[in-house]
């Protein structure tokens, strides 16, 4: 067993990063290059609220400009720091390589609890922030371009969206500076969703494999399968409401701030998420058994275990005592370094975060690629068939220009295009492959090389190969 003392979550990443190199023939000092946060801007700022000056901290940082933008949400948190802006900066740039969308690695963070203040204060409180950043080009279209993360959602792209567009009024690309935005205001149908259906799409991918599944002791479908899912935000909700209600697995506990919730039959996911919103816990809730200490649920029986909330909820504290046979990361950074060990070492399969959750980011990608290119997606279906050919000829033509990478990765979207498909059945259906895709990729590392034993090293080394050659191409 492991004597080894937990470490930050930036060294548990780094230590994940260095399994992975230890395996690859990099060049001596492009290791460290690709490893190490470019850099972190740091902002303290006022904003006069309630009759008196407040005073905000807020992140954000650049691990990898190998592609250009850099991508990444921005979470707001009370207890947010440095180090784990920079670990969830780093996560980005592998995550966004080994899913094949064409940016580097970025992420941010402000010091603050949003359930604190009223609506209004936290738009002042977010422009502010958003000001501070676009003036350093740390939002912009073509160098970084935020999402939402933990504590942010929709409503706040929203706002840094027209931050943005106050303060550079001649950019026509300006709803391209930020990602995950309301439909009405530039976003794209299904990027609520993205992240837990990406959850979903990674588990069927999964279950398409026998020799795969075998590892986990795992068979069959995700039919009847027990889940337990930690955390019914809007990762949480999606991936376990999905799940139960498409491929027929049970979602046996919800794990929320206040406790957890238990029922071997299966919970209505719905039915707890809107107790959860008009009750603000799961307490209560009926027809299930109520356990006070949450974390106590994680080492329950089942056979997948959905950690959706925060980073090192599994350590080496409780790693041991996990039970799951297969452990699917939709939150970023939920296993430590140490917790990781011992779970390879109990041989539980881990699918791990920077493939688990990319659905968010591959969504972001459409939806960045939607804004510039200007069209709306899906828009043939309500033209009149004659107009139709010439219409699918010069959208298509367009779209080429600006999508070049995205028909490939997603081979059935261009045929869906011309069958004037909406926009969501094409966000899905790309997102679906290339969820398919990656798996592939990481899944031929793990079974193929001998010394490579878990999904996660094969992650790495994939995203961490696909980093160095865009060096080696542009050079450093
Ligand atoms: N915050 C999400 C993540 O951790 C989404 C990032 C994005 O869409 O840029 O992957």
């Amino acid at each position: 067993m492991t004597s080894m003392a937990e470490p930050s979550f930036r060294e548990s990443v780094d230590l994940m990063f260095n399994r992975a190199v230890a395996l690859m023939d990099l060049p001596p000092g492009l290791e460290e290059k690709i490893r190490v946060c470019n850099a972190t801007y740091t902002v303290r700022f006022g904003v006069r609220l309630r009759g008196q000056v407040h005073t905000f901290t807020g992140y954000r940082s650049v691990h990898s400009e190998h592609m250009e933008p850099v991508k990444g949400g921005i979470r707001f948190a009370a207890n947010v720091h440095q180090d784990e802006v920079e670990a969830l900066a780093a996560l980005m740039t592998y995550k966004c390589a080994l899913v094949e969308t064409p940016f580097g690695g970025s992420k941010g963070g402000l010091r603050i609890d949003p359930r604190q203040y009223e609506e209004h204060e936290l738009e002042q409180i977010t422009r502010r922030f958003a000001y501070e950043l676009i003036k350093r080009d740390l939002i912009n279209p073509a160098q970084n371009v935020p999402a939402p993360d933990m504590g942010t959602s929709e409503r706040e792209m929203a706002w840094i969206s027209d931050q943005y567009a106050r303060m550079n009024t001649t950019d026509i690309n300006a709803r391209a500076c930020v990602t995950g935005k309301p439909l009405n205001a530039g976003g794209i149908a299904g990027r609520v969703e993205a992240t837990g259906r990406g959850v979903q799409f990674a588990l069927r991918e999964f279950f398409r494999h026998p020799e795969d599944m075998k590892k986990a002791g795992l068979h069959g479908t995700l039919e009847g399968k027990r889940v337990i899912v930690q955390g019914l935000g809007n990762v949480g909700y999606h991936a376990a409401k999905f799940l139960s209600e498409e491929d027929g697995a049970l979602i046996t506990a919800v794990i929320e701030r206040d406790g957890a919730v238990v029922n071997p039959k299966g919970l209505p996911v719905e039915e707890v998420h809107n107790w959860i919103a008009r009750h603000g816990g799961v307490s209560g809730f009926p027809d299930a058994t109520h356990v006070a200490d949450g974390a106590k649920v994680l080492e329950e029986e089942c056979d997948i275990l959905i950690p959706a909330a925060l980073e090192g909820v599994i350590n080496i504290e409780n790693a041991a005592q996990i039970k799951a046979a297969l452990i699917i990361e939709a939150a970023n950074g939920p296993i430590t370094a140490g917790g990781d060990q011992i779970l390879r070492e109990k041989g539980v399969v881990i699918i791990p975060d920077l493939y688990a959750n990319a659905g968010g980011v591959t969504v972001s990608y459409f939806e960045w690629v939607k804004n510039l290119s200007h069209i709306r997606f899906g828009r043939l279906q309500r033209r009149q068939e004659e107009a139709r050919h010439q219409l699918v000829v010069d959208e298509l033509e367009r779209l080429d220009r600006y999508l070049g990478d995205a028909w490939s990765m997603s081979p059935g979207f261009k045929e869906k295009y011309l069958r004037g498909a909406d926009e969501l059945e094409l966000v899905r259906s790309g997102l679906d492959d290339t969820m398919r895709t990656a798996y592939q990729s990481m899944a031929e590392v793990w079974r193929a090389r001998d010394d490579v034993t878990d999904l996660r090293t094969a992650g790495f080394i994939v995203a961490i190969e696909r980093v160095a050659q865009s060096y080696r191409a542009k050079g450093i």
